[in-house]
């Protein structure tokens, strides 16, 4: 394993659902099963065989220790 960036101890990579390549991901955090907004970008970590799982904000705080930015504004308004 060579990744470049690692989770925080107590990750379970077990919980992760890993999403086929052939399949278009859904918008769930591949942890927790949250929702991701469609304002959010989330974190998408790509496996060696080319599966996708993407986390939610707060995966990506609690165990990646990214943190968030605020929404952005609403584009359209002006
Ligand atoms: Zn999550």
């Amino acid at each position: 394993m060579n990744n470049p960036i690692a989770p925080k101890a107590g990750f379970d990579w077990n919980r992760v659902c890993w999403s086929r390549p052939d399949s278009l991901p859904p918008r769930l955090c591949s942890y927790c099963s949250a929702g991701i907004p469609e304002t959010t970008v989330p974190l998408i970590l790509t496996s060696e065989q080319g599966f996708t799982a993407r986390f939610c904000d707060d995966c990506m705080e609690k165990w990646w220790g990214m943190s968030t930015y605020p929404d952005p504004p609403e584009f359209g308004d002006f």
